[in-house]
């Protein structure tokens, strides 16, 4: 059986898990959260934190759409909002390329500028790699970086009760990536979140002082919560008229004739953060210093993952974006340029 008949990208993960079980009891988490997480010194020390992420050419960069700066610096970001999201910081990046031979040096020269642009603004050092030729461009980048035992957010620590939010307007990126398939020019702000998309880094650690659950969007909203649902065993209730959406998402929506909830709930590549939090904390959130949305809560796991739509409707969340999946949900003009 094929990876798209067998059950798609989180399947195939799940098999392959199956077949390198770990037994080092420093493993604090393994596979299945946004980093994994290893006890390399007896406490307090910090965990080390461990993400890889992958960009190959004409599935998640066009270069008729992006400088080789642009495409450094989200390849940089994406990795980094992995760290972000599990209350981490990042340190050190190794990057492996797959290269034409007909490639231009100054092609390559520019992506290393935007990923060290991305790399000076966090404070990791990129200290080697890999360069080999092979047919399409690709960029791997694998980035460590540390976390307090006590700052550490897993996916699987949020608890019925919780309130869901998000750090920001959602579906930005999708919706460039659907105005430029469809020729048209996406606004500058929708053209900075789809080429040069910032992880929020800026607020994960104070995020992480007083949250619960969480997790970076790279795969669309409904993709996300539906991880931490299973991660926690629990469910959850989306408000569809909650989600942050930005004028410029709806502009684009007119535009096109498409419903812009899509984009928010299955686009992917808006690297901002969802985090569940008990409601008597959030009054602490007060100290973040930026505009957080309340989208929903945490329910116990037999209600199920919802979402409940502008006439009250209670609706199962639409998945995100899986890599192998085929089919109406994944078959739209977005496919070929996501994480
Ligand atoms: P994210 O979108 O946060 O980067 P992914 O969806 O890529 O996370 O991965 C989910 C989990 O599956 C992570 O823990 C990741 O390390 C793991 N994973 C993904 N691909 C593989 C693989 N080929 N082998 C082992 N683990 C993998
Ligand atoms: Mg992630």
């Amino acid at each position: 059986m094929n990876i798209s008949d067998s059950g798609g990208e989180f399947a195939l993960i799940q098999r392959l898990a199956r077949i390198v079980p770990g037994t080092d009891t420093r493993v604090v988490k393994g596979i299945g959260d946004d980093a994994a997480v290893v006890q390399v010194a007896p406490a307090p020390a910090p965990y080390l934190l461990i993400t890889t992420d992958i960009l190959v050419e004409d599935r998640h960069f066009r270069r008729a759409w992006s400088s080789p700066e642009h495409i450094g610096e989200k390849a940089a970001e994406c990795n980094i909002s992995d760290i972000a999201a599990m209350g981490g910081a990042p340190q050190w990046m190794v990057v492996a390329l797959v290269l034409k031979a007909t490639e231009e040096v100054d092609w390559v020269e520019g992506l290393y500028r935007g990923l060290h642009r991305s790399c000076r603004r966090h404070g990791v050092t990129l200290l080697g790699g890999d360069t080999t030729q092979g047919p399409v461009a690709t960029i791997s980048i694998t980035l460590l970086g540390s976390v307090a035992p006590h700052h550490l957010r897993l996916r699987s620590h949020a608890r019925p009760g919780d309130l869901l939010l998000v750090t920001g307007p959602l579906g930005g990126a999708a919706a460039a990536l659907a105005l430029l398939e469809a020729g048209h020019t996406p606004s500058t702000y929708l053209m900075d979140k789809h080429r040069t998309p910032h992880c929020r880094m800026d607020v994960a650690g104070r995020i992480a002082c007083v949250a619960r659950a969480m997790i970076d969007i790279s795969d669309g909203l409904g993709s996300e919560v539906h991880h931490i649902c299973e991660a926690s065993q629990v469910g959850a209730e989306i408000d569809a008229s909650a989600i942050p959406l930005h004028p410029d998402v709806l502009q684009a929506a007119r535009t096109l004739g498409c419903e812009p909830l899509t984009w928010a709930l299955s686009g992917g590549e808006d690297f901002e953060l969802l985090f569940s939090i008990a409601p008597e904390r959030m009054a602490e959130l007060e100290q973040v210093g930026c505009a957080i949305h309340p989208v929903g809560r945490i329910t116990a796991r037999q209600g199920g993952v919802l979402m409940i739509d502008r006439n009250g409707r209670r609706l199962p969340l639409p998945g995100g974006y899986d890599h192998f999946s085929r089919g109406p949900a994944h078959s739209d003009s977005n496919q070929g340029e996501r994480k």
